[in-house]
């Protein structure tokens, strides 16, 4: 870190006068990456050996990175994974456990217990050294690893974009702008609206009144980890148009949902537009293990 800003030039864009930019978090590392790192590094910061209890689902970023950061840290770790009709040996937490994350499956409803403070007491009382970490690294401390990288961006720019899951990151972002830039955020999920008080509380928590963001609620393709073939044209074209790979859960979805946005005549002469590439390239993996994605279609894509 700082990851690195890249412009695209694309040539419809150019003709308009309007400047598009990556902000690279996917090359922060390759087993980190993102804004899994960001959330999660402040955690890591004393180098203390108590161990770390975290949440996530069966092919979650958040856990994958967890794992890496606890091993590189020499932190015990402990996952409580989401994993209902699952197969919990999937290529994510096989990855995990190799890098001595220990896994316990809950069904659904237990997982929906995850915020739950008497489940997280019972939690505490099995686990009485540990740190307990929500799911995606949700909190105050998530939030302001990932508001750092506004500080990384050297130039003035008028929008940013970033996909969003728990609201974590965006809401990091926004807390940063100037009141002349805008922060749009794009759901991954269906039925997100609920997140926009979630934001609100969390730039309360942070000191900040900031309202120039919006949240994007239609451009899920139909739900969390849901993909569409227009998605995976979208992703093979922009592979090839730019040599960036995206994800199918966040960043493609995002990037589509800013390309439309330009199509559609959302942005103006002389606007500067920053997408955060927030990484989870590792996410590929799981679409390939239950067959929705053709190996032929990710080997174009340079995935193994
Ligand atoms: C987890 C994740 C997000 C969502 O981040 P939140 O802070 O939970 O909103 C976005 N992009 C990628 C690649 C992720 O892994």
């Amino acid at each position: 870190m700082p990851s690195p800003l890249q412009p695209l030039s694309i040539k419809h864009l150019t003709d308009q006068n309007i400047q598009l930019s990556i902000k690279r978090d996917d090359l922060i590392h390759p087993n980190l990456s993102g804004n899994k790192w960001r959330k999660l590094k402040d955690y890591f910061k004393s180098d203390s050996d108590q161990p770390i209890v975290s949440f996530g689902g069966a092919y979650s970023n958040h856990l994958h990175a967890l794992a890496y950061a606890c091993h590189y840290f020499k932190r015990p770790a402990h996952a409580i994974v989401r994993a209902d009709g699952i197969d919990p040996n999937n290529e994510t937490l096989k990855d995990c456990q190799a890098l001595g994350m220990t896994i316990e499956c809950v069904d659904r409803q237990t997982y929906r217990q995850k915020n739950n403070p008497t489940y997280l007491n019972e939690l505490q009382a099995k686990h009485p050294n540990a740190c307990i970490i929500a799911e995606g690294g949700f909190g105050a401390s998530g939030m302001k690893g990932v508001a750092e990288l506004i500080g990384e961006l050297n130039c003035d720019f008028s929008h940013i974009i970033c996909p969003v899951g728990s609201a974590t990151s965006f809401t990091g972002i926004i807390s940063q702008l100037k009141s002349r830039q805008q922060a749009i955020g794009v759901a991954a999920l269906a039925n997100a609206e609920y997140l926009a008080a979630d934001i609100q509380l969390g730039l309360a928590q942070l000191n900040s009144s900031h309202d120039n963001w919006r949240l994007c609620c239609d451009q899920h393709l139909g739900g969390f980890g849901k993909i569409t073939q227009s998605l995976l044209d979208f992703i093979e074209d922009f592979y090839q148009g730019y040599q960036i790979l995206l994800d199918p859960i966040y960043t493609g979805k995002m990037m589509l949902a800013l390309f439309n946005a330009i199509r559609a005549g959302q942005f103006k002469d002389g606007d500067h537009i920053i997408a955060v590439h927030t990484g989870g390239l590792q996410g590929w993996r799981g679409f390939a293990q239950r067959g929705l994605v053709r190996q032929d279609y990710l080997a174009k894509l340079g995935v193994n």
